[in-house]
């Protein structure tokens, strides 16, 4: 999901197309990937109706989260030094995450009779950072870091975690950027072969 939230910005190295133009694209794209439930996205869009000023502000604060996440993540996946403002920005939002999170008894699942991590109630505008925040520090912290890729189209380079069992996949999603890549060397095979 972090990863998701990174691609919220595409095609960024070459036609940047920014997906996250009002705090409700935000609020949208935290409903999308299950952060906010569909009332929780509807008062907090009616508040930055009220209050588009605090709301363009935690707006403006998510999309520079994003570039953190990015920065941090693009660093790893290239093999370079992570840049340390980069991963400053990145540690105090986790660390603000952290302080609106609670010890809850586990409603359901396998969890049934323990508990788990749950945030405070999503009032704030920039609540919907705080699972993102946690969730890209999580992604840091695991074992899953090495399956932290970038599409290999090169107008794409959406983030994906390769779940894949051989952990070889090139694409971030197979229909939207594997078929182009095997339609773009069909052309050129055939433009040989022609001339
Ligand atoms: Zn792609």
């Amino acid at each position: 999901m972090c990863l998701d939230f990174v691609n919220t910005l595409d095609d960024r190295h070459f036609k940047p197309k920014e997906l996250l133009e009002t705090y409700r694209d935000l609020a949208r794209f935290a409903e999308d990937t299950g952060l906010l439930n569909s009332s929780q996205v509807d008062r907090l869009s009616e508040r930055s109706d009220l209050d588009p000023e605090g709301a363009r502000e935690a707006l403006l604060w998510a999309r520079e989260l994003r570039e953190a996440i990015h920065d941090v993540f693009w660093a790893i996946i290239n093999k370079r030094p992570v840049p340390p403002g980069a991963l400053a920005r990145l540690n105090a939002d986790a660390q603000n995450a952290a302080g609106h999170m609670q010890l809850v008894p586990a409603a359901h699942g396998q969890m049934k009779g323990g508990f788990e991590w749950s945030f405070d109630d999503f009032r704030d505008f920039d609540s919907v950072l705080w699972p993102i925040a946690r969730a890209a520090a999580d992604l840091l912290a695991s074992d899953q870091l090495p399956y932290v890729r970038a599409c290999f189209s090169k107008t794409c380079e959406w983030f994906f975690l390769d779940t894949s069992k051989n952990h070889h996949r090139r694409w971030c999603d197979m229909t939207r950027c594997g078929n182009r890549a095997k339609v773009q060397r069909f052309y050129v095979r055939q433009r040989k072969t022609r001339s």
